[in-house]
């Protein structure tokens, strides 16, 4: 059985040793129609499960000193595993200074356990796709007992209280959950959440169902409408067009207030001459460079002097 795999350099986490907490088959309580697995009846708890010691032994095989994470997911949700809890104390038994990360799509967080478990690992990724029940009925289709509402709640709650690195990270679907009132309803709630940052992205692999993602100029659209102060971020870059604008100096100094970009998106926004312009204002330092969870973003100075005035 292959339950480790990796370690994969992701550009999010750095190098990342997975633990698949469901090798032999798709277990998850929702059955997204992004879900890059195939379709399935959802459940509320693992029928089949493999032992911590196992999952113990074949960790120790792999993990070494390189790593950064030790991502816990699953072909499925990771928090429907029985025995979290136990197997995250035998992880931080052996993982010295590597981090601890689970990748869930936050339905789980309603179940106090499970709550309580997550609070111990050193980063949470949850997945937060929409606000409106209808829409997110739509697009995860979640098992019945899963009330949207309950969960954003306690999306908020874990926020408040948790103490690692807390990444949120939405899933755009064409036509379903981009709309601006979607986005809207989104925004307000990500204004009442504490997170490192929020992770924009869109379908980069073939979906269960048939569905289309959102181009890379319309996620940067998109990450327009959310309110200036969250940590937003644009995730999926895979099926990206370079979009090769030219910007003058003061729209390359109005982009970036409104929205800080990584270098990767400035390769795929910014034209030749517009990179040389950016390059003058960074030696200018009229914009510096910000890091927000393990990647950096270019920032105004004058955004940043702002923000330490608040
Ligand atoms: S939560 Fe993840 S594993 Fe489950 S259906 Fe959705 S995408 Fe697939």
């Amino acid at each position: 059985m292959n339950i480790i795999f990796g370690p994969i350099n992701s550009r999010r986490f750095g190098s990342s040793l997975g633990i698949d907490l469901s090798p032999a088959l798709k277990q998850c309580n929702f059955d997204c129609l992004y879900c890059e697995l195939a379709p399935s009846a959802t459940v509320d708890k693992q029928s089949d499960t493999i032992d911590i010691q196992t999952i113990i032994n074949e960790l120790k095989e792999h993990l070494n000193e390189n790593i950064d994470v030790i991502t816990l997911t699953a072909n499925g949700e990771p928090t429907l595993y029985p025995y979290l809890e136990d197997l995250i104390l035998e992880i931080d038994k052996i993982k010295d200074k590597t981090e601890t990360l689970i990748l869930t799509n936050s339905a789980s967080l309603v179940d106090k356990k499970v709550f309580n478990v997550l609070l111990k690992l050193d980063q949470v990724k949850l997945s937060l796709d929409a606000i409106s029940p209808n829409i997110f009925k739509k697009i995860d289709r979640p098992h019945r007992s899963i009330v949207v509402e309950d969960v954003v709640q306690k999306v908020k709650d874990f926020s408040k209280v948790y103490k690692g690195k807390l990444f949120i990270e939405i899933l755009f679907v064409h036509e379903l959950n981009d709309t601006k009132e979607e986005i809207k309803k989104l925004n307000a709630v990500l204004l009442d959440i504490n997170t490192s940052r929020i992770d924009l992205g869109t379908i980069d692999r073939p979906p269960a169902y048939p569905v289309m993602g959102i181009s890379y100029k319309e996620l940067h659209e998109a990450s327009l409408l959310f309110d200036k102060s969250l940590p937003i971020h644009i995730a999926s870059r895979t099926h990206a067009e370079a979009n090769n604008s030219a910007y003058t100096k003061e729209e390359i100094l109005n982009t970036l207030d409104k929205r800080p970009l990584t270098l990767d998106d400035i390769n795929l926004l910014f034209d030749e001459e517009s990179k040389k312009l950016l390059s003058e204002l960074i030696k200018d330092g009229e914009i510096a460079k910000k890091p927000l969870g393990n990647l950096e973003f270019f920032v105004p100075k004058s955004n940043l002097e702002r923000k330490r005035k608040k």
